[in-house]
């Protein structure tokens, strides 16, 4: 009898990565593979790349040396952002056999009946603009959460992104199909879905079997408020110019989707957000926000932003502070700026300096530190709703409240995935 391939994966990058590797381990297993782990032995090795890592190539050469070392005979692939973006490159990296475009990834069990290693790489790749189709995925983070992919792509042309070059278009999955996902997650026993795109506001765009659709994201949660089975979904993250006032009200007397929300500011000054191409004002970031804190007090938000864009001058990133400093949020991701290719950011002048750069981020994660303290102080004395999680931490288990504050205890078996009333200590 002939024994199974194995196959092992590594992901970088954001949830959405996550959720797509997941889904192409499921079609690899299903057609007969058995899943490894990326540090045991495996016949094939996929490493799913992202294009927002910094020094994404070294990255990648480095896994691959190092399966090369283990492994030396396995036959590795290389899906992901960075392969989109930079097919060749990766092609010439010692060790690779196959390189899959955004278009390809998902026929990957197609791609790997035949696992003869050749001289060089095989590239399977497109232009990013024929890819259209829309693949649904999703992850389990552990059988507490789900990351669910429900758009792709993004049709905003921010001067510093190069997603919309490996992801191409905005697209998404029709409210029908997402439902129907959704039913298919819930019977797993899973209890929370984070709903997951790249510009998720922008649901809804896409044509279903040459349709125009007439469908969007509003519509959509309406649609999973009503579901059984699922009692928890988190909104992964939403630009402000796409989360309008009904949907707030909406979430704001929702008993599923939960009051927390991530949304990206990237700068506090207007004359960075234009130079940097995004669709709002800081005006309008403050509007948002006091919509949110009006309906829901009790509400988290998360904020994204960037560091050290070319013109961002110290009065400049003193505008960003002191508009962060007095916005009503609870934490930041806070990124450094890093030039890409094929980006008009990438030309933009004056420069600031790398070590400039890293002190403002450092800035910014200190504020971002105290405004979770500070956040988390103002609910000490509350009950609030814990999910927890099934980790077991060194006899500590995990969760999240409704709101999005962690909480610890002591692990107890008959928790895990049990929605708790917790008060906060
Ligand atoms: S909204 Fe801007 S930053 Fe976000 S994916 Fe689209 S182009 Fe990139």
């Amino acid at each position: 009898m002939q024994q199974s391939k194995t196959v092992a994966f590594h992901t970088l990058g954001c949830k959405l990565n996550y959720s797509e590797t997941s889904t192409l381990s499921r079609t690899l297993e299903a057609s007969g593979f058995v899943k490894k782990d990326f540090e045991e032995q495996a016949d094939v090795y996929v490493i799913n790349t992202c294009s927002v890592t910094e020094n994404a190539d070294k990255e990648c050469r480095m896994l691959v040396r190092r399966i090369q070392r283990r492994a030396p005979q396995s036959f590795v692939v290389i899906t992901g952002c960075y392969a989109q973006l930079k097919p060749e490159e990766i092609a010439n990296i010692e060790g690779v056999d196959l390189v899959l475009g955004a278009a390809e990834k998902f026929n990957i069990a197609q791609h790997l009946q035949d696992l003869t290693k050749g001289d060089s790489a095989r590239i399977c790749s497109c232009d990013i603009e024929d890819v259209s189709g829309f693949n649904s995925s999703y992850s389990h983070a552990d059988r507490t959460r789900t990351f669910l992919k429900v758009q792709d792509g993004c049709d905003y042309n921010c001067s510093f992104c190069t997603i919309p070059l490996a992801r191409g278009h905005s697209r998404s999955d029709t409210i029908d199909r997402v439902l129907i996902k959704v039913k298919e997650i819930a019977a797993q026993g899973v209890k929370e879905i984070v709903l997951t795109g790249i510009n998720l506001g922008d649901f809804g765009k896409g044509n279903d079997g040459g349709k125009q659709r007439d469908e969007n994201f509003y519509d959509l949660i309406q649609e999973l408020d009503q579901i059984e089975g699922i009692e928890r979904y988190r909104i992964s993250s939403i630009e402000p110019n796409l989360l309008s006032e009904e949907m707030i009200r909406f979430v704001a007397q929702s008993k599923k989707i939960m009051p927390h929300f991530h949304i990206p500011l990237q700068s506090g000054s207007n004359k960075i957000l234009g130079l940097m191409r995004r669709r709002y004002q800081r005006e309008l970031y403050t509007e948002r926000v006091a919509m949110i804190k009006e309906q829901m007090p009790h509400c988290a938000i998360g904020v994204d932003v960037i560091v050290g864009f070319p013109g961002e001058s110290k009065e400049d990133f003193q505008e960003t502070f002191e508009f962060l400093h007095e916005l009503d949020v609870s934490y930041f991701h806070v990124f450094t700026y890093s030039e890409r290719d094929n980006t008009p950011a990438f030309d933009m002048k004056p420069v600031v300096p790398i070590h400039e750069r890293q002190e403002r981020n450092k800035i910014l994660r200190n504020l971002s530190h105290q405004k979770l303290q500070y956040f988390t102080q103002q609910h000490l004395g509350a009950t609030r709703s814990v999910l927890f999680e099934t980790v077991d931490k060194n006899g500590i288990m995990e969760g999240y409240t409704d709101n999005y504050i962690k909480v610890q205890t002591p692990y107890r078996s008959e928790w895990v995935n049990k929605i708790i009333d917790w008060e906060l200590r």
